[in-house]
């Protein structure tokens, strides 16, 4: 699925924190083209995540991870579960690690409850965790009876607020009534579908098994069940997709009357399954960047003709059930506990990866450890990085509040950049807040990587030197 990017980004790249630029951008990359501001305001367009601060991962994580569960910092936490299991490695995808073998996940299955029960012990007593997401992989992948011990392990276990928002990941194929039902009899409150598209060819072509017919029937079902928030995941800029074909994916969300949707573009991983194909010609190339803008701009137009509210830059809800909890936490830096092979966390700022071996994970989860891969220290800038990402991710970024932290000329240095591009139609400004507008929404990567680079570029004349101290970059 593709629901998580926040740990998605974590477990194939080591990333952590959300858009900032790997290395110093050039004037080209920061200040917009006016000429075409949604479909060419910046060569390329920039994901919203960003690298981990350059410094050597911590010496004994283990130890520094269970005093950072003792220490927690103020704000919202949220656990996540990492499910690495798929019945099939579908054409887009990056992220698909092991095939979903009944017996293994029985396995697995249990060495992440103890991993979960072990935290939980430590934790008795802490805050709310206010969001837990069960993601991979494919959760529904999961037998019903091992679905609903974990997510009962998680209730029990974890200090879940009465309101805690609990999302489960799952996929069309093989997710059985029985399996639904010991979700929502376990306290699942959101399910997230992976759909990408409910073109049957499309669906087909890209690994997907179920017909369009079927894909709308599961998501009628889940939703007359009235008992969760249905949100759904769709793909712009799919190889031999039309600006038809995704108008009627999006249309088709807005006439199931479904909570939520998530409008994702395609990241065409090079060394990955479509690439291949494209390479060798079984597959047409996938639009251009600038036909994908124009995708993304014609789905936020249907969706807000129809009323939906648009929550970040990929969610939108249609109903007040529909919260997305979880990536709202993610994107601004808060503490994040990780469950499973592969998981990455945050606590305090610090970036955990767990050890994305299944084998090796259950070894260790069995010898009583917490299988860390890495642990990296925090950011010096963590709060300013967490307040760009988070900002403009929701639409609002307050620069008053940016100059509570980074002082009180934060937004004259800012000026010029933000004044830019107003002139470019990406944002507008709004009281002392910057919003983004259609074309900035598409661009949101990239506004984000160049105020942040304004930001710390500015931190450091402040500190006396080019760069914020502390403060680099992996390339
Ligand atoms: S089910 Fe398909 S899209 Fe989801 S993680 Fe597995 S391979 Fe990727």
């Amino acid at each position: 699925m593709i629901g998580d990017q926040f740990n998605r980004m974590a477990e194939t790249e080591g990333r952590d924190e959300c858009g900032g630029p790997a290395r110093p951008l050039s004037p080209e990359r920061v200040f917009a083209s006016t000429a075409d501001p949604l479909g060419a305001a910046f060569p390329a367009r920039g994901g919203t995540h960003m690298p981990t601060v350059q410094a050597p991962p911590l010496a004994e994580p283990e130890a520094a991870y269970r005093q950072a569960l003792v220490d927690p910092s103020p704000g919202k936490r949220s656990a996540y579960l990492h499910i690495p299991f798929c019945a099939n490695h579908c054409l887009f995808c990056g992220f698909y690690r092991n095939p979903a073998d009944p017996a293994v996940l029985h396995d697995y299955a249990g060495h992440l409850m103890r991993d979960v029960e072990r935290d939980g012990a430590v934790l008795a007593g802490q805050g709310p965790v206010h969001a837990v997401y069960f993601g991979g992989g494919t959760p529904s992948a999961l037998s019903a009876d091992d679905l609903f011990a974990l997510v009962e392990a998680v209730r029990a276990a974890l200090p879940l607020a009465p309101d805690c928002e609990i999302t489960l990941e799952g996929r069309i194929a093989g997710f059985t009534t029985d399996k639904v039902e010991a979700c929502l009899e376990a306290g699942v409150n959101r399910f997230s579908i992976g759909i990408q598209t409910f073109d049957t060819g499309l669906r087909r072509r890209l690994g997907r098994k179920a017909s369009r017919e079927e894909a709308e029937a599961f998501l009628r079902s889940l939703r007359d069940r009235d008992r969760a928030a249905v949100v759904c995941d769709l793909m712009f800029g799919l190889p031999g997709q039309t600006m038809e074909m995704w108008r009627r994916d999006v249309a088709t969300c807005v006439a199931l009357g479904i909570d939520g949707v998530d409008l994702y573009g395609l990241s065409l991983f090079s060394k990955g399954p479509l690439a291949a194909s494209i390479a060798k010609g079984a597959l047409p190339p996938p639009p251009a960047l600038g036909e994908m803008a124009g995708m993304y701009a014609r789905g936020l137009e249907i969706l807000e003709d129809a009323g939906w509210r648009h929550l970040t830059q990929a969610h939108w809800a249609r109903t007040t059930r529909e919260r997305t909890l979880y990536n709202q936490f993610a994107r601004s830096g808060a503490d994040c506990l990780p469950f499973g092979a592969g998981a990455g966390g945050m606590l305090g700022g610090r970036r955990i990866m767990l050890d994305s071996d299944r084998l090796s994970y259950c070894r260790r989860i069995s010898a009583g450890q917490k299988p860390i891969a890495a642990m990296l220290p925090a950011s010096p800038t963590h709060r300013i990085r967490s307040w760009v990402a988070a900002g403009l991710e929701t639409g609002h970024l307050d620069l008053d509040e940016g100059e509570r932290m980074a002082g009180p000329r934060l937004r004259a240095a800012l000026d010029p950049l933000v004044d830019q591009w107003a002139r470019a139609g990406l944002i507008r400004r709004r009281g002392a807040a910057i919003q983004p507008l259609t074309a900035g929404w598409f661009w949101l990567g990239n506004l984000t990587a160049g105020l942040l680079q304004v930001t710390l570029d500015h931190l450091g004349r402040e500190a006396g030197s080019p760069r914020h101290e502390g403060d680099h970059h992996v390339h």
